[in-house]
């Protein structure tokens, strides 16, 4: 009788903390079926002051902790371990100063723990079975996959926070996007789609059919976006080339990438601008703080102005904090990305880390948005760093290096070795139509990687098409060295 109260008690008091929690979720909901103006989707929170937009994160964490706690037993073993009473965090301030950044580390070691779902997520099997909807997963490539299931209501809000940064984009009324993607469990093309149907813009999908097959949907249905990984938007392009057919002249005018970094690498974003004759915009995200948009391009990006990213700061609490000491770095100074989810149902997060690099700015923005930007957009994750010798450097430093070099094709590969004297050394494989000659291209690529990475690698020049394609999400590092 007693664990049938007990049991009974858990379940109003979760009933209690989420209808609060909704409560306060739909009092900033605005504009949720259409565009609020021409230029912002949701113009009182798109423009809303620095002032309102924490007033609304204070609100909306206050309302999230309890509900946070009453049903994710990860994050309630993880306040009870701190010896946090969840009332003492209140403000932005309280929970940045009290609550150390949780990591994906912690995350994987919960799922495995509790598999398959793990538990932080507030998605019970029972509420999973009552609401349903659909099951999403991080990429599990540096580790075990977390996994998140999705409910109704974080599917209408998803919907409903892409469509602003879609707006943002300038994507709305007279466009046809296709969408190109494997449709599997990540959350950047589903999200797209979603946004898309509430804006009552149209669709092409493009999943389950190779490049050939995609130009002739493009060449046949003229859409004007392109929705892909960046990797794919070069091959794709490459193979419409091979075929005579020239990308710039394409209904294209807007490529919308996602998955990998592209505007922070100058050399890659030229080259897929070039390619198309289109502007590239960005989604960011990780699917751990999804669903919602993280970062998106709005239309003050200019196609060869500087390169940054906004944040949604009324549905998530951004910090960057620097990787030694997990301390919040001071504004303007590069940190790696912590995102606190809001507004998810599934997949509220307190300080999760994302661990991308990038440089904070809270100053207005020349297209009238109030939240901060990523300047520079997104240059690569924590966990892809290579150290090399005890120099590291990000892939996304190499791609620079490498697609700066005239003629040297989109394909490369970063070898990661110890040679017979147990020395660790790098070699980059790229591919040039003078590859008989390709001393000159090799001694470019190495002297730039001594200026820019302070690097001494080895260059590998191969014929074209000898290394493989890259279709959706490249990997492009093959690390073979002794531990
Ligand atoms: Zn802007």
């Amino acid at each position: 009788m007693s664990s049938k109260i007990t049991v009974t008690d858990r379940n109003n008091a979760a009933d209690e903390t989420r209808k609060e929690w909704l409560r306060v979720l739909a009092k900033y909901q605005l504009d949720r079926e259409c565009a609020g103006s021409v230029k912002f989707w949701s113009p009182r929170l798109d423009t809303a002051s620095r002032d309102e937009l924490r007033h609304i994160q204070d609100e909306k964490l206050l309302a999230l902790i309890p509900f946070l706690y009453t049903n994710s037993e990860f994050y309630r073993r993880r306040f009870d371990r701190l010896g946090l009473d969840p009332r003492e965090i209140r403000t932005v301030d309280d929970l940045i100063l009290y609550w150390p950044v949780v990591t994906k580390t912690e995350m994987a070691e919960d799922v495995i723990a509790h598999s398959p779902y793990g538990t932080y997520s507030t998605m019970s099997d029972q509420v999973w079975a009552e609401r349903g909807w659909m099951l999403f997963s991080s990429s599990g490539t540096s580790g075990t996959p977390r996994a998140f299931r999705y409910g109704q209501i974080d599917r209408e809000l998803w919907a409903w926070a892409n469509a602003r940064a879609l707006w943002a984009m300038g994507i709305g009324k007279g466009d046809t996007v296709l969408l190109v993607s494997g449709f599997g469990p990540h959350s950047f093309a589903w999200g797209a789609l979603h946004a898309l149907e509430k804006m009552g813009v149209p669709s092409l999908t493009g999943g389950g059919m190779d490049a050939g097959a995609r130009s002739r949907v493009i060449l046949r249905y003229s859409p004007t976006v392109l929705l892909c990984t960046p990797s794919y938007a070069l091959h794709l392009g490459r193979v419409m080339q091979n075929n005579n057919i020239d990308p710039r002249t394409t209904s294209i005018g807007k490529i919308l990438v996602g998955g990998e970094p592209a505007i922070s690498i100058p050399a890659t974003r030229d080259r897929i601008q070039e390619l198309w004759n289109a502007k590239l915009v960005e989604f960011y995200g990780c699917t751990e703080v999804s669903p919602h948009v993280g970062g998106y391009s709005c239309e003050a990006l200019l196609r060869d102005g500087p390169a940054f990213a906004h944040l949604m700061e009324d549905i998530q609490i951004w910090e960057t904090i620097d990787p030694v000491h997990s301390k919040p770095t001071a504004e303007g100074t590069a940190g790696l990305t912590v995102c606190t989810s809001l507004m998810s149902e599934s997949s509220a997060q307190l300080r999760f880390l994302v661990g991308d690099y990038t440089v904070l700015n809270y100053s207005s923005c020349a297209c009238g948005r109030s939240h901060a930007r990523a300047m520079g957009c997104f240059s690569g994750r924590s966990d892809d760093l290579i150290n090399l010798r005890g120099i590291k450097l990000l892939p996304t430093q190499i791609e620079e290096v490498i697609r700066s070099v005239p003629g040297v094709g989109d394909e490369y590969e970063i070898q990661l070795n110890t040679d017979s004297a147990g020395l660790d050394i790098m070699t980059i494989q790229v591919e040039h139509p003078a590859f008989e000659e390709g001393s000159e291209i090799s001694s470019r690529i190495s002297s730039a990687m001594r200026t820019q990475c302070e690097l001494r690698v080895g260059v590998k020049v191969l014929p074209p098409g000898t290394l493989p394609k890259t279709e959706f999400k490249a990997a492009r590092v093959k690390d073979q060295r002794n531990k």
